[in-house]
């Protein structure tokens, strides 16, 4: 069975599939959620009643043509954005804003200018109240994680792009949140730093095993870090396919030039690119 059979069957039966993991309680349930937008007097469906549970230390990336509601659907795991129709729960209780449970990347680093790495690192530990001790040990660790220690004092403006990503990623990665939703944090990057940083990314995930929404336009990106990749199609946005990523951690240069990840890479590849049937002449 095919994943895209396997999702189209267990939808019509609303029953349990690689939508579902099995037996864990999921960290983030989507469970029937839209989103709609009033356009020009009209209501715009953005994400139409989508149904995904993700488990508890699972690195789940979403693929799909722009606009097919990515960044809407991780707006709403993140209470950014709120659904008009459904729920998003998280760790079971519904999310109706931001909270320190879930840290949030964007490819916009957002850094404050005037700041250091390290201060940038510290200021989501001023907010959540940490004393200075514990602000300046867990900034330094994080640091070390994104391997900027010998930047900690820098400003923003001498870094280059990675390094500013991998500052923003470090900001996250202090307050330890359990779960982490990444929108295109590499899409600006070179090819060289987005492969360094998703590296990086897996290294630390494979030893801390938070639980990662990743979104990103990539198919490569996309198959290289993910247990699953979740395939949106838009117009309206919903899940077209999830395609089970069964390649070992850590993945490697070997991994990502392997048959198995170029048959997983075409897979993801053609379900973004499908087109609907167009609807026979009556
Ligand atoms: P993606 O991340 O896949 O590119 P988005 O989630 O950003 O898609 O947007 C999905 C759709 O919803 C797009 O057509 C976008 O124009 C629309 N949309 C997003 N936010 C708003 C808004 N605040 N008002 C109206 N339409 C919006």
């Amino acid at each position: 069975m095919t994943a895209d059979s396997r999702t189209a069957a267990s939808t019509a039966a609303g029953g349990a599939d690689s939508r579902t993991a099995a037996a864990a309680p999921a960290k983030i349930s989507f469970r029937g959620v839209s989103r709609t937008y009033p356009v020009n007097g009209a209501l715009f469906t953005a994400v139409d009643r989508v149904d995904l549970d993700i488990a508890d230390g699972e690195f789940v990336t979403v693929v799909g043509p722009s606009g097919c509601g990515k960044s809407t659907l991780l707006g709403m795991a993140a209470g950014l954005v709120l659904p008009t129709g459904g729920q998003v729960l998280v760790d079971g209780a519904a999310v109706t804003g931001p909270g320190p449970d879930r840290g949030v990347i964007f490819q916009q680093y957002a850094l404050f200018p005037w700041l250091t790495v390290r201060g940038n690192v510290e200021f989501g530990l001023r907010l959540a109240g940490a004393s200075a001790a514990e602000r300046r040990r867990r900034a330094d660790r994080a640091i070390e994680l994104v391997g900027l220690e010998a930047f900690a004092d820098a400003l923003p403006k001498t870094l280059s792009g990675g390094m500013k990503q991998r500052c923003a990623i470090a900001r996250a990665y202090a307050v330890d949140p359990e779960v982490l939703l990444m929108d295109e944090p590499f899409g600006a990057l070179d090819a060289l730093s987005r492969v360094q940083l998703q590296d990086q990314l897996l290294e630390t995930w494979t030893r801390q095993r938070r639980t990662v929404l990743f979104i990103t336009h990539d198919v490569d990106e996309a198959v290289y870090l993910a247990n699953r990749v979740v395939v949106m199609a838009a117009a309206p946005g919903r899940i077209h396919t999830v395609v089970d990523v069964d390649l070992p951690y850590p993945r490697t240069e070997e991994i990502r030039l392997s048959p198995a990840f170029g048959q997983l890479r075409n897979q993801v590849w053609q379900a973004v690119h499908h087109r609907p049937r167009a609807a026979p002449a009556l």
